[in-house]
């Protein structure tokens, strides 16, 4: 597992011409595609995928893809905010953060007087669904992929599905004739009036059914052969335990929430274990079924993440043995979900574009046994009290019960403005504002664990000079919305206890998969050109024949696709 430590930066120098190698040859004429569908695997870097290619199944999901698709191996965002908000939008809009506006997945809103959740929206909910209420696309600021099929292919549907509630509403956006996500209080599949006014029937018999309850008690062991879990190991005292009231970290392990019967303690482990993938597929295949998605010759979008890669990865690190599991096991729910598209839309009738909305980082005593420089601790936390000591010094203290920094979340400092202008003296308030943020800035910057930090307004005021490093973060920014002192974390340091995580601009966090398959794109291809993961909305434009998204910044590779 070398791979997190290879390609530093590369993809943001590489300008190489789009060249297509492999068994695959020249495009295909093709027909027009009656269903695409956008999926995103929750926190699948490049680099894990990597170190668990040689153990997926010959007949599994990336199998197929890497036969009869097209894989890019230079894919990465170009933001540097690397979390699950912003990179859904991003697959929806084909944009940067910078663009569509989720910048974070929660941020600081001065007028709330609170951080804000990206999805969050005063939202009525269904009589059967009233755990989906308050949820919302509103804070997208660009039309999405979804949004122009539905403008422009009359009688299109757009479905969206995910375990969690960002994915499936940042993905698809607001004209989309239904988003649901899973509520792990209930176990249900919900939605809210924000897309329809009426429980649709195919929901209502799936939540019914209750196939979640079904997985009560099922055994999570390994499901590959054991060649396929060398290396790792199972035990490390920094994985978070199985929330089975086991407080064992290792396989096998029984998904029960610790309850003998199925509940919120049982939903949320479901959603820490493979298990959170195989009901997104499910509710996949019911969305399909239930909207009549590919049935006729108006072609379709569906959107579907699968959000337990995360979830997992974050539990018990991405190099653990229950993260490779969980692909493995993925590996398969892609065969299965493929082949359900074949029977209900046919063979060659639907399209699909994989990426996933961010990477990982290793865990810091993975990479640190593999001598690098690597650590954690509350690194956030120290970096907020060293800003608020230099701020003291400089201008005194602020107001008894108050803070110069309100908020730090994400990689970013939120002043509170009020503070500012109560010791502003006889400077200017913007005097003020990048005074403070550039004392603010050094002084995070020196903190353990830190490798930089910028004032935000520097960051947008200064030509970047061709610094991929401020260009990521440029484009992660948004006025109002991303902070006023932008911290980025050393390479390999993690912010918490929690075993991995990611959020920086570095190479594992950025660096995604991407494979595309389907009528009209050449089988078995490599395209070297750097993509966006916001790529399918403009391959997906092009194939239904369509604008592509205002604020897609992709190109069609020459060569990947003809349309009949
Ligand atoms: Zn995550």
């Amino acid at each position: 597992m070398s791979r997190p430590f290879v390609r530093f930066t590369a993809v943001l120098v590489l300008a190489v011409a789009a060249s297509a190698q492999g068994r695959g040859g020249p495009t295909v004429d093709a027909p027009r595609p009656r269903l695409v569908v956008l999926c995103s695997i929750d926190q699948l870097a490049d680099w894990v995928w990597q170190a668990a290619r040689p153990h997926f199944g010959k007949d599994g999901g990336f199998a197929r893809l890497l036969g009869n698709g097209a894989y890019f191996p230079q894919c990465a965002y170009e933001h540097a905010c690397s979390e699950t908000g912003p990179g859904h939008a991003t697959i929806g809009t084909g944009a940067p953060a910078a663009g569509h506006g989720i910048v974070r997945n929660a941020w600081w809103s001065p007028a709330d007087g609170r951080a804000v959740y990206c999805v969050e929206e005063p939202m009525a909910a269904l009589p059967e669904l009233k755990e989906g209420k308050d949820r919302g696309p509103g804070r997208l600021l660009l039309r999405t992929l979804g949004d122009g099929v539905k403008a422009h292919v009359p009688g299109a549907k757009v479905v969206s599905v995910s375990w969690k509630d960002r994915a499936a509403i940042l993905m698809a956006g607001r004209s989309a004739d239904i988003v649901c996500w899973f509520e792990a209080t209930t176990g249900n599949l919900v939605t809210n009036t924000a897309w329809v006014d009426k429980t649709p029937g195919w929901i209502v018999d799936f939540n019914e059914k209750r196939a979640i309850d079904g997985f009560h008690g099922w055994v999570w062991d390994r499901f590959g052969p054991p060649d396929a879990y060398a290396g790792l190991v199972d035990d490390r005292p920094y994985e978070v335990p199985h929330q089975n009231g086991s407080n064992q970290r290792t396989l096998p392990q029984p998904v029960t929430g610790g309850k003998p019967e199925p509940g919120g303690a049982f939903y949320t482990q479901v959603y820490v274990s493979p298990v959170g993938n195989t009901m997104v597929r499910l509710a996949g295949e019911a969305a399909v079924r239930g909207n009549g998605l590919g049935s006729d010759d108006v072609p379709d979008l569906l959107c579907i993440s699968f959000s337990s890669v995360d979830i997992v990865g974050h539990t018990f690190g991405p190099d653990s043995v229950e993260a490779r599991d969980t692909l493995l096991r993925l590996d398969r729910e892609l065969a299965t979900f493929f082949a359900f598209l074949d029977r209900e839309v046919g063979a060659d009738r639907w399209a699909v574009f994989v990426t996933a909305d961010h990477g990982v980082g290793p865990t810091p005593e993975w990479a640190k046994a593999h001598g690098v420089d690597a650590g954690r601790g509350l690194l956030q936390t120290q970096a907020r009290a060293a800003a608020e000591k230099a701020l003291t010094e400089q201008f005194g203290a602020p107001p008894e019960g108050k803070r110069w920094i309100t908020h730090v979340g994400e990689f970013s400092l939120f002043f509170d403005q009020a503070v500012l202008e109560s010791k502003q003296g006889a400077l200017d308030a913007a005097t003020m504002h990048r005074q403070a943020s550039r004392i603010a800035a050094a002084a995070a910057a020196g903190t353990k664990g830190f490798a930089a930090a910028f004032a935000t307004s520097d960051l947008l005021e200064t030509d970047p000079l061709g610094d991929p490093l401020r260009i990521a973060l440029r484009k992660a920014l948004c006025p109002g919305r991303a902070g006023d002192v932008q911290l980025v974390v050393k390479p390999y340091w993690l912010d918490g206890v929690i075993p991995a995580s990611h959020g920086t601009p570095h190479p594992y966090d950025r660096e995604v998969v991407a494979f595309a398959m389907g009528p009209g794109v050449p089988a078995g291809v490599r395209f070297a050109a750097p993509i966006t993961p916001g790529f399918g909305t403009v391959l997906f434009a092009e194939m239904l024949g369509i604008p592509k998204p205002p604020g897609a910044v992709d190109t069609l590779p020459a060569g990947l696709f003809r349309m009949r």
